[in-house]
Protein backbone atom coordinates (compact mmCIF):
# COMPACT_ATOMS: atom_id res chain seq x y z
CA UNK A 1 0.00 0.00 0.00
CA UNK A 2 1.35 3.21 -1.04
CA UNK A 3 2.08 5.90 1.79
CA UNK A 4 3.02 9.65 0.52
CA UNK A 5 5.75 11.54 2.53
CA UNK A 6 3.86 13.60 5.22
CA UNK A 7 4.76 16.93 6.11
CA UNK A 8 5.82 17.31 9.66
CA UNK A 9 4.95 20.58 11.83
CA UNK A 10 7.41 21.48 14.40
CA UNK A 11 7.74 19.58 17.51
CA UNK A 12 7.24 20.68 21.34
CA UNK A 13 7.42 19.30 24.78
CA UNK A 14 4.46 17.41 26.17
CA UNK A 15 4.59 17.99 29.79
CA UNK A 16 1.91 17.79 31.99
CA UNK A 17 -0.94 17.46 29.26
CA UNK A 18 0.20 20.41 27.27
CA UNK A 19 2.43 21.48 24.35
CA UNK A 20 5.20 23.58 25.62
CA UNK A 21 8.55 25.07 23.91
CA UNK A 22 11.23 24.20 25.81
CA UNK A 23 12.11 27.13 28.32
CA UNK A 24 15.50 28.23 26.62
CA UNK A 25 13.41 27.69 23.34
CA UNK A 26 16.42 25.36 22.07
CA UNK A 27 15.34 23.67 18.65
CA UNK A 28 16.91 20.69 16.75
CA UNK A 29 16.85 19.73 13.27
CA UNK A 30 15.32 16.07 12.10
CA UNK A 31 16.53 14.95 8.96
CA UNK A 32 14.98 12.52 6.32
CA UNK A 33 17.26 9.60 5.98
CA UNK A 34 16.43 9.01 2.45
CA UNK A 35 17.54 12.45 1.15
CA UNK A 36 19.74 13.73 4.30
CA UNK A 37 17.39 16.92 4.09
CA UNK A 38 15.67 18.48 7.10
CA UNK A 39 12.28 17.99 7.49
CA UNK A 40 11.26 19.61 10.85
CA UNK A 41 12.79 20.52 13.94
CA UNK A 42 11.82 19.64 17.33
CA UNK A 43 11.90 21.56 20.80
CA UNK A 44 15.98 20.84 22.07
CA UNK A 45 14.53 20.64 26.18
CA UNK A 46 17.47 21.00 29.00
CA UNK A 47 17.32 20.01 32.73
CA UNK A 48 14.74 23.05 33.81
CA UNK A 49 12.77 21.17 31.64
CA UNK A 50 13.34 17.76 32.63
CA UNK A 51 12.78 18.99 36.28
CA UNK A 52 9.38 20.61 34.84
CA UNK A 53 8.38 16.82 33.51
CA UNK A 54 9.38 15.57 36.63
CA UNK A 55 7.57 17.52 39.00
CA UNK A 56 4.31 16.66 36.54
CA UNK A 57 4.80 12.90 36.70
CA UNK A 58 5.53 13.22 39.85
CA UNK A 59 2.13 15.35 41.10
CA UNK A 60 0.04 13.00 39.03
CA UNK A 61 1.45 9.78 40.75
CA UNK A 62 1.55 11.06 43.91
CA UNK A 63 -1.98 12.62 44.00
CA UNK A 64 -3.22 10.33 41.75
CA UNK A 65 -5.69 9.38 39.98
CA UNK A 66 -3.86 7.16 37.65
CA UNK A 67 -2.08 5.76 40.20
CA UNK A 68 -4.90 5.10 42.31
CA UNK A 69 -7.52 3.80 39.39
CA UNK A 70 -8.64 0.88 38.87
CA UNK A 71 -6.78 -1.68 36.87
CA UNK A 72 -10.07 -2.28 35.10
CA UNK A 73 -10.30 1.36 33.98
CA UNK A 74 -6.57 1.54 33.50
CA UNK A 75 -6.84 -1.26 30.90
CA UNK A 76 -9.88 0.43 29.04
CA UNK A 77 -7.48 3.74 28.32
CA UNK A 78 -4.83 1.60 27.06
CA UNK A 79 -7.14 -0.54 25.33
CA UNK A 80 -8.13 3.00 23.35
CA UNK A 81 -4.11 3.54 23.20
CA UNK A 82 -4.27 0.30 20.56
CA UNK A 83 -7.55 1.25 19.06
CA UNK A 84 -6.00 4.72 17.99
CA UNK A 85 -3.01 3.75 16.79
CA UNK A 86 -5.05 1.38 14.32
CA UNK A 87 -6.94 4.16 13.74
CA UNK A 88 -3.66 6.40 12.77
CA UNK A 89 -2.31 3.77 11.26
CA UNK A 90 -1.25 5.55 8.01
CA UNK A 91 -0.01 8.81 9.74
CA UNK A 92 1.86 6.59 12.31
CA UNK A 93 3.85 4.61 9.22
CA UNK A 94 4.13 7.67 7.39
CA UNK A 95 5.93 9.34 10.64
CA UNK A 96 8.07 6.51 11.24
CA UNK A 97 9.34 5.60 8.16
CA UNK A 98 10.27 9.33 7.32
CA UNK A 99 12.00 9.75 10.37
CA UNK A 100 14.04 6.71 10.27
CA UNK A 101 13.79 5.50 7.00
CA UNK A 102 11.95 2.24 7.39
CA UNK A 103 10.44 0.48 4.32
CA UNK A 104 6.62 1.69 4.42
CA UNK A 105 5.92 -1.76 4.35
CA UNK A 106 8.26 -2.90 7.49
CA UNK A 107 7.24 -0.08 9.31
CA UNK A 108 3.10 -0.89 9.01
CA UNK A 109 3.44 -4.63 9.01
CA UNK A 110 5.96 -4.87 12.14
CA UNK A 111 6.47 -1.24 13.85
CA UNK A 112 3.09 -0.23 13.95
CA UNK A 113 1.19 -3.12 14.41
CA UNK A 114 3.80 -4.40 17.29
CA UNK A 115 2.47 -0.78 19.06
CA UNK A 116 -0.77 -1.94 18.96
CA UNK A 117 0.06 -5.32 20.11
CA UNK A 118 1.52 -3.74 22.57
CA UNK A 119 -0.74 -1.47 24.27
CA UNK A 120 -3.38 -4.18 23.68
CA UNK A 121 -1.44 -6.76 25.80
CA UNK A 122 -0.65 -4.78 28.71
CA UNK A 123 -4.30 -3.44 28.68
CA UNK A 124 -5.30 -7.04 29.54
CA UNK A 125 -2.53 -7.39 32.28
CA UNK A 126 -3.41 -4.24 33.71
CA UNK A 127 -6.80 -6.12 35.41
CA UNK A 128 -4.35 -8.49 37.10
CA UNK A 129 -2.23 -6.38 38.90
CA UNK A 130 -2.54 -8.67 42.10
CA UNK A 131 -0.26 -10.11 44.78
CA UNK A 132 -1.03 -13.30 46.99
CA UNK A 133 -2.10 -14.29 50.70
CA UNK A 134 0.08 -16.03 52.57
CA UNK A 135 -0.23 -18.61 55.07
CA UNK A 136 2.32 -18.10 58.17
CA UNK A 137 2.24 -19.71 61.86
CA UNK A 138 0.44 -17.06 63.85
CA UNK A 139 -2.79 -16.21 63.89
CA UNK A 140 -3.22 -13.04 60.71
CA UNK A 141 -4.13 -12.29 57.74
CA UNK A 142 -1.04 -12.11 55.78
CA UNK A 143 -0.97 -10.92 52.15
CA UNK A 144 1.12 -9.04 49.31
CA UNK A 145 0.72 -5.69 47.28
CA UNK A 146 2.17 -5.44 43.86
CA UNK A 147 2.34 -2.24 43.83
CA UNK A 148 3.80 0.50 41.04
CA UNK A 149 7.30 2.16 41.49
CA UNK A 150 6.14 5.93 41.14
CA UNK A 151 8.52 7.93 38.14
CA UNK A 152 9.79 6.13 35.62
CA UNK A 153 12.20 7.67 33.02
CA UNK A 154 11.60 5.65 29.90
CA UNK A 155 14.64 6.22 27.39
CA UNK A 156 15.04 4.86 24.53
CA UNK A 157 17.34 4.62 21.28
CA UNK A 158 16.74 5.33 17.52
CA UNK A 159 16.04 2.32 15.94
CA UNK A 160 13.13 0.95 16.94
CA UNK A 161 11.09 4.29 18.10
CA UNK A 162 7.54 3.51 18.52
CA UNK A 163 7.80 -0.34 19.29
CA UNK A 164 10.73 0.42 21.62
CA UNK A 165 8.81 3.80 23.61
CA UNK A 166 5.32 1.44 23.28
CA UNK A 167 7.51 -1.64 25.32
CA UNK A 168 8.32 0.57 28.51
CA UNK A 169 4.93 2.77 28.48
CA UNK A 170 2.28 0.08 27.91
CA UNK A 171 3.54 -2.01 30.80
CA UNK A 172 4.74 0.77 32.81
CA UNK A 173 1.36 3.00 32.89
CA UNK A 174 -0.48 -0.75 32.95
CA UNK A 175 1.14 -0.74 36.34
CA UNK A 176 -0.17 2.50 37.45
CA UNK A 177 3.35 4.21 37.43
CA UNK A 178 3.69 7.88 35.37
CA UNK A 179 6.30 8.51 32.86
CA UNK A 180 8.92 10.75 31.39
CA UNK A 181 9.82 9.38 28.24
CA UNK A 182 12.83 10.93 26.45
CA UNK A 183 13.37 9.23 22.43
CA UNK A 184 16.31 9.54 20.65
CA UNK A 185 17.58 12.49 19.46
CA UNK A 186 17.46 11.51 16.06
CA UNK A 187 14.30 9.95 15.69
CA UNK A 188 11.65 11.42 18.32
CA UNK A 189 8.63 11.97 15.76
CA UNK A 190 6.41 9.04 16.64
CA UNK A 191 6.59 9.68 20.58
CA UNK A 192 5.43 12.90 19.75
CA UNK A 193 2.51 11.65 17.91
CA UNK A 194 2.07 9.30 20.28
CA UNK A 195 1.86 11.36 23.41
CA UNK A 196 -1.34 13.03 21.15
CA UNK A 197 -2.73 9.41 20.81
CA UNK A 198 -2.23 8.94 24.46
CA UNK A 199 -3.93 12.31 25.79
CA UNK A 200 -6.93 11.56 23.10
CA UNK A 201 -7.20 7.76 25.07
CA UNK A 202 -7.92 9.18 28.16
CA UNK A 203 -4.32 9.14 29.98
CA UNK A 204 -4.35 12.14 32.15
CA UNK A 205 -2.35 14.96 32.46
CA UNK A 206 0.95 14.54 33.74
CA UNK A 207 0.92 10.71 33.32
CA UNK A 208 2.72 10.94 30.29
CA UNK A 209 5.32 13.13 29.61
CA UNK A 210 8.11 13.71 26.49
CA UNK A 211 11.02 15.58 27.04
CA UNK A 212 13.28 15.92 23.20
CA UNK A 213 16.71 16.57 23.77
CA UNK A 214 20.14 15.36 23.52
CA UNK A 215 21.31 12.28 25.87
CA UNK A 216 24.35 14.14 27.18
CA UNK A 217 21.66 16.64 29.04
CA UNK A 218 18.58 15.80 28.83
CA UNK A 219 19.18 11.74 29.43
CA UNK A 220 21.39 12.61 32.40
CA UNK A 221 19.34 15.09 33.72
CA UNK A 222 16.55 12.39 34.18
CA UNK A 223 19.30 9.63 35.46
CA UNK A 224 20.32 12.11 38.22
CA UNK A 225 16.55 13.33 39.49
CA UNK A 226 15.65 12.71 42.59
CA UNK A 227 11.86 12.40 41.61
CA UNK A 228 13.26 9.44 39.21
CA UNK A 229 11.99 6.08 40.86
CA UNK A 230 13.04 3.79 37.84
CA UNK A 231 15.39 4.00 34.71
CA UNK A 232 14.47 2.13 31.91
CA UNK A 233 16.82 2.12 29.44
CA UNK A 234 17.34 0.98 25.89
CA UNK A 235 20.20 1.82 23.63
CA UNK A 236 24.23 1.14 23.86
CA UNK A 237 25.85 -0.93 26.21
CA UNK A 238 28.58 2.69 26.80
CA UNK A 239 25.66 4.45 27.76
CA UNK A 240 23.93 1.89 29.53
CA UNK A 241 26.92 1.03 31.66
CA UNK A 242 26.97 5.17 32.80
CA UNK A 243 23.72 4.96 33.09
CA UNK A 244 23.28 2.34 35.60
CA UNK A 245 26.01 3.23 37.36
CA UNK A 246 24.81 6.88 37.65
CA UNK A 247 21.37 5.47 38.42
CA UNK A 248 23.10 3.42 40.87
CA UNK A 249 24.75 5.75 42.91
CA UNK A 250 20.60 7.08 44.12
CA UNK A 251 19.48 3.38 44.14
CA UNK A 252 16.71 3.85 41.52
CA UNK A 253 15.49 0.68 39.55
CA UNK A 254 16.88 0.05 36.35
CA UNK A 255 16.51 -2.40 33.35
CA UNK A 256 19.13 -2.21 31.19
CA UNK A 257 18.46 -3.55 27.66
CA UNK A 258 21.62 -2.49 25.20
CA UNK A 259 23.91 -3.38 22.60
CA UNK A 260 24.09 -7.26 20.51
CA UNK A 261 26.08 -9.46 18.50
CA UNK A 262 24.02 -12.31 17.75
CA UNK A 263 25.56 -15.82 15.77
CA UNK A 264 23.18 -17.23 13.80
CA UNK A 265 24.47 -21.06 13.26
CA UNK A 266 23.53 -22.80 10.08
CA UNK A 267 23.95 -27.09 11.14
CA UNK A 268 24.76 -29.50 8.34
CA UNK A 269 21.42 -30.88 8.50
CA UNK A 270 19.29 -27.49 8.05
CA UNK A 271 16.10 -26.97 5.70
CA UNK A 272 19.05 -25.13 3.54
CA UNK A 273 16.36 -22.94 2.16
CA UNK A 274 14.81 -21.78 5.22
CA UNK A 275 18.10 -20.98 6.97
CA UNK A 276 19.09 -19.06 4.17
CA UNK A 277 15.70 -16.98 4.56
CA UNK A 278 16.52 -16.85 8.63
CA UNK A 279 20.12 -15.73 7.63
CA UNK A 280 19.06 -13.23 5.40
CA UNK A 281 16.57 -11.68 7.15
CA UNK A 282 18.24 -11.71 10.28
CA UNK A 283 20.99 -9.40 8.94
CA UNK A 284 18.92 -6.67 6.53
CA UNK A 285 16.48 -6.55 8.96
CA UNK A 286 15.82 -2.50 9.69
CA UNK A 287 19.09 -1.94 7.51
CA UNK A 288 21.12 -4.16 10.20
CA UNK A 289 20.16 -1.60 12.74
CA UNK A 290 18.52 -4.35 14.86
CA UNK A 291 19.93 -5.33 18.66
CA UNK A 292 18.37 -8.53 18.13
CA UNK A 293 19.72 -9.32 14.29
CA UNK A 294 22.10 -12.04 13.36
CA UNK A 295 25.25 -10.70 12.03
CA UNK A 296 27.42 -13.59 12.70
CA UNK A 297 26.85 -16.40 9.91
CA UNK A 298 28.47 -19.51 11.33
CA UNK A 299 27.87 -22.25 9.21
CA UNK A 300 28.92 -25.64 8.77
CA UNK A 301 32.16 -26.35 6.85
CA UNK A 302 30.58 -28.71 4.58
CA UNK A 303 27.95 -26.20 3.52
CA UNK A 304 30.20 -23.08 3.78
CA UNK A 305 30.71 -22.90 -0.23
CA UNK A 306 27.56 -23.73 -1.33
CA UNK A 307 25.93 -20.89 1.48
CA UNK A 308 28.34 -18.20 0.30
CA UNK A 309 27.34 -19.18 -3.45
CA UNK A 310 23.39 -18.38 -2.88
CA UNK A 311 24.02 -15.64 -0.16
CA UNK A 312 26.22 -14.08 -3.33
CA UNK A 313 23.05 -13.89 -5.29
CA UNK A 314 20.35 -13.40 -3.13
CA UNK A 315 21.82 -10.79 -1.38
CA UNK A 316 22.55 -8.88 -4.57
CA UNK A 317 18.39 -9.41 -5.17
CA UNK A 318 17.39 -7.67 -1.99
CA UNK A 319 15.36 -4.28 -2.96
CA UNK A 320 16.85 -1.26 -1.68
CA UNK A 321 16.24 2.34 -2.16
CA UNK A 322 13.55 4.53 -1.60
CA UNK A 323 11.54 3.81 2.03
CA UNK A 324 8.41 5.15 0.57
CA UNK A 325 8.11 3.03 -2.14
CA UNK A 326 6.42 -0.46 -0.94
CA UNK A 327 8.30 -2.91 -3.10
CA UNK A 328 11.60 -1.82 -0.90
CA UNK A 329 12.97 -4.12 1.64
CA UNK A 330 16.03 -2.38 2.62
CA UNK A 331 15.97 1.58 3.42
CA UNK A 332 18.64 3.91 4.42
CA UNK A 333 20.64 4.11 7.59
CA UNK A 334 18.67 6.36 10.26
CA UNK A 335 21.51 8.95 10.56
CA UNK A 336 25.09 9.84 8.74
CA UNK A 337 27.09 8.55 12.00
CA UNK A 338 25.75 5.09 11.41
CA UNK A 339 26.53 5.36 7.58
CA UNK A 340 30.50 6.06 8.26
CA UNK A 341 30.04 3.66 11.09
CA UNK A 342 29.60 0.62 8.89
CA UNK A 343 32.36 2.24 6.34
CA UNK A 344 34.53 2.37 8.77
CA UNK A 345 33.97 -1.58 9.99
CA UNK A 346 34.02 -2.66 6.23
CA UNK A 347 37.68 -0.92 5.55
CA UNK A 348 38.57 -2.60 9.12
CA UNK A 349 37.42 -5.75 7.52
CA UNK A 350 39.05 -5.59 4.30
CA UNK A 351 42.33 -4.33 6.37
CA UNK A 352 42.10 -7.61 8.41
CA UNK A 353 42.01 -10.09 4.81
CA UNK A 354 38.09 -10.23 4.88
CA UNK A 355 36.61 -10.77 1.15
CA UNK A 356 33.77 -8.83 -0.02
CA UNK A 357 31.22 -11.39 -1.21
CA UNK A 358 28.74 -8.83 -2.33
CA UNK A 359 28.24 -5.29 -1.06
CA UNK A 360 30.62 -3.28 0.50
CA UNK A 361 29.80 -0.52 -0.53
CA UNK A 362 27.22 2.71 -0.22
CA UNK A 363 24.35 3.28 -2.70
CA UNK A 364 24.12 6.57 -4.34
CA UNK A 365 21.17 7.64 -4.12
CA UNK A 366 19.24 11.11 -3.71
CA UNK A 367 21.58 12.08 -1.42
CA UNK A 368 20.31 9.56 1.71
CA UNK A 369 22.51 7.57 3.68
CA UNK A 370 22.31 3.88 1.66
CA UNK A 371 24.69 0.70 2.18
CA UNK A 372 24.43 -2.42 0.08
CA UNK A 373 23.89 -5.18 2.21
CA UNK A 374 27.38 -6.78 2.67
CA UNK A 375 27.99 -10.36 3.25
CA UNK A 376 32.29 -11.08 4.42
CA UNK A 377 33.83 -14.66 4.05
CA UNK A 378 37.56 -15.09 5.84
CA UNK A 379 37.73 -13.25 8.73
CA UNK A 380 38.97 -14.92 12.05
CA UNK A 381 37.10 -15.45 15.21
CA UNK A 382 38.95 -12.75 16.92
CA UNK A 383 38.55 -10.00 14.29
CA UNK A 384 36.74 -7.01 15.52
CA UNK A 385 34.81 -6.96 12.62
CA UNK A 386 33.06 -10.46 13.94
CA UNK A 387 33.30 -9.42 17.78
CA UNK A 388 31.91 -5.63 17.81
CA UNK A 389 28.68 -4.37 17.20
CA UNK A 390 28.30 -3.01 13.61
CA UNK A 391 24.88 -1.92 13.52
CA UNK A 392 23.89 -2.02 9.98
CA UNK A 393 23.42 -4.43 6.97
CA UNK A 394 26.70 -6.41 7.32
CA UNK A 395 26.53 -9.98 7.53
CA UNK A 396 30.44 -12.47 8.16
CA UNK A 397 30.56 -15.72 7.40
CA UNK A 398 32.33 -18.12 9.09
CA UNK A 399 32.86 -21.96 8.70
CA UNK A 400 32.69 -24.77 11.85
CA UNK A 401 33.37 -28.54 12.26
CA UNK A 402 31.31 -29.46 15.39
CA UNK A 403 28.54 -28.79 17.66
CA UNK A 404 30.88 -28.09 20.53
CA UNK A 405 33.03 -25.25 17.92
CA UNK A 406 29.87 -23.48 16.91
CA UNK A 407 28.40 -23.24 20.27
CA UNK A 408 31.78 -21.65 22.04
CA UNK A 409 31.98 -19.22 18.49
CA UNK A 410 28.43 -18.20 19.41
CA UNK A 411 28.83 -17.60 22.97
CA UNK A 412 32.20 -15.99 22.33
CA UNK A 413 31.51 -11.79 22.54
CA UNK A 414 30.83 -9.74 25.42
CA UNK A 415 26.73 -9.35 24.12
CA UNK A 416 24.22 -11.84 24.89
CA UNK A 417 20.67 -10.67 23.39
CA UNK A 418 19.82 -12.76 21.08
CA UNK A 419 20.94 -15.86 19.42
CA UNK A 420 19.35 -18.56 16.58
CA UNK A 421 20.05 -22.05 14.49
CA UNK A 422 19.07 -23.77 11.96
CA UNK A 423 19.14 -27.63 12.23
CA UNK A 424 15.97 -30.36 11.40
CA UNK A 425 17.56 -32.37 14.86
CA UNK A 426 14.77 -32.10 17.68
CA UNK A 427 17.54 -33.45 20.12
CA UNK A 428 19.82 -30.35 18.95
CA UNK A 429 17.47 -27.92 18.86
CA UNK A 430 16.75 -27.98 22.84
CA UNK A 431 20.69 -29.11 23.80
CA UNK A 432 21.46 -25.75 22.07
CA UNK A 433 19.46 -23.53 23.14
CA UNK A 434 20.60 -24.67 26.39
CA UNK A 435 23.94 -24.05 25.70
CA UNK A 436 23.45 -20.76 23.71
CA UNK A 437 24.19 -17.48 25.88
CA UNK A 438 21.46 -15.41 25.57
CA UNK A 439 18.11 -13.95 26.42
CA UNK A 440 16.43 -15.20 23.45
CA UNK A 441 16.60 -18.09 20.98
CA UNK A 442 15.27 -18.45 17.50
CA UNK A 443 15.18 -22.02 15.95
CA UNK A 444 14.24 -22.63 12.30
CA UNK A 445 13.61 -19.20 11.89
CA UNK A 446 14.93 -15.26 12.44
CA UNK A 447 13.23 -12.48 15.09
CA UNK A 448 9.62 -13.86 16.10
CA UNK A 449 9.11 -11.42 18.63
CA UNK A 450 5.59 -10.84 20.47
CA UNK A 451 4.85 -8.66 23.19
CA UNK A 452 4.16 -12.28 25.42
CA UNK A 453 7.81 -13.77 25.01
CA UNK A 454 10.19 -11.85 27.14
CA UNK A 455 13.60 -10.65 25.53
CA UNK A 456 16.34 -8.94 27.32
CA UNK A 457 20.39 -9.64 27.75
CA UNK A 458 22.73 -11.30 29.67
CA UNK A 459 26.78 -9.91 29.67
CA UNK A 460 27.19 -6.77 28.30
CA UNK A 461 23.42 -7.23 26.99
CA UNK A 462 21.85 -5.49 30.17
CA UNK A 463 19.75 -7.14 32.57
CA UNK A 464 15.69 -6.91 33.41
CA UNK A 465 13.15 -8.52 30.92
CA UNK A 466 10.67 -6.71 28.04
CA UNK A 467 7.62 -7.92 26.79
CA UNK A 468 5.55 -10.83 29.13
CA UNK A 469 4.58 -10.25 32.61
CA UNK A 470 8.06 -10.18 33.77
CA UNK A 471 8.03 -6.78 31.90
CA UNK A 472 4.97 -5.28 33.96
CA UNK A 473 6.56 -7.12 37.41
CA UNK A 474 9.43 -5.30 36.64
CA UNK A 475 7.27 -1.92 37.16
CA UNK A 476 5.60 -2.50 40.45
CA UNK A 477 7.20 -3.69 43.67
CA UNK A 478 5.72 -6.58 46.32
CA UNK A 479 4.93 -4.75 49.76
CA UNK A 480 3.46 -7.24 52.69
CA UNK A 481 1.15 -6.47 55.01
CA UNK A 482 0.63 -8.46 58.17
CA UNK A 483 -2.37 -8.17 60.60
CA UNK A 484 -2.03 -9.76 64.03
CA UNK A 485 -6.05 -11.66 64.56
CA UNK A 486 -4.95 -12.12 68.08
P1 LIG B 1 22.67 5.23 22.58
O1 LIG B 1 23.16 4.47 23.75
O2 LIG B 1 23.60 6.15 21.89
O3 LIG B 1 21.39 6.12 22.99
C1 LIG B 1 20.27 5.54 23.61
C2 LIG B 1 19.52 6.62 24.38
O4 LIG B 1 20.35 7.05 25.46
C3 LIG B 1 19.21 7.85 23.53
O5 LIG B 1 17.94 8.35 23.87
C4 LIG B 1 20.30 8.81 23.98
O6 LIG B 1 19.96 10.17 23.82
C5 LIG B 1 20.41 8.46 25.45
N1 LIG B 1 21.65 8.91 26.09
C6 LIG B 1 22.84 9.20 25.52
N2 LIG B 1 23.71 9.64 26.45
C7 LIG B 1 23.07 9.61 27.63
C8 LIG B 1 23.43 9.94 28.97
N3 LIG B 1 24.65 10.39 29.28
N4 LIG B 1 22.52 9.77 29.93
C9 LIG B 1 21.28 9.29 29.64
N5 LIG B 1 20.86 8.99 28.40
C10 LIG B 1 21.75 9.14 27.40
O7 LIG B 1 22.08 4.14 21.55
P2 LIG B 1 21.57 4.36 20.07
O8 LIG B 1 22.72 4.60 19.18
O9 LIG B 1 20.42 5.29 20.05
O10 LIG B 1 20.95 2.90 19.79
C11 LIG B 1 21.71 1.82 19.32
C12 LIG B 1 22.08 0.90 20.46
O11 LIG B 1 20.92 0.49 21.17
C13 LIG B 1 22.73 -0.36 19.94
O12 LIG B 1 23.80 -0.69 20.78
C14 LIG B 1 21.62 -1.39 20.06
O13 LIG B 1 22.05 -2.71 20.17
C15 LIG B 1 20.91 -0.93 21.30
N6 LIG B 1 19.54 -1.44 21.32
C16 LIG B 1 19.23 -2.39 22.25
C17 LIG B 1 17.95 -2.92 22.28
C18 LIG B 1 17.56 -3.97 23.27
O14 LIG B 1 16.39 -4.28 23.38
N7 LIG B 1 18.50 -4.54 24.01
C19 LIG B 1 16.98 -2.45 21.38
C20 LIG B 1 17.34 -1.49 20.45
C21 LIG B 1 18.64 -0.97 20.43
Amino acid sequence: MSVNRPTIEPGRLFIDGEWREAEAKGRRDITDPSTGKVITTVAEADASDVDAAVTAARRAFDEGPWSRTPGRERARILHRVADLIRKREDELVAVESLDVGKPVSLARAVDVATAAEEYEYYSAMAQSVDGSTRQIPIPSHAYTRREPLGVVAAITPFNFPLILSSSKLAPALAAGNTVVHKPAEETPLSALLMAEILAEAGVPDGVLNVVTGGGAVVGEALLRHPGVDKIAFTGSTKIGRHAAATAGEALKSVTMELGGNAANIVFEDADLEKAIGAVIKGFVFNSGQFCMGGPRLLVHRSLHDTVLGILEGAVAGVPVGDPFDPAIVVGPMAGLRHLEKVEEYVGLAKAEGGRIVVGGERLDLDGGYYYRPTVIAGLGNDSRVVQEEIFGPVLTVQPFDTEDEAVAMANSTPYGLASGFQTQDLARAHRVAARLQAGIVWVNDWAMLDPAIPFGGVKQSGFGREYGPEALESYTRVKSVVINLS
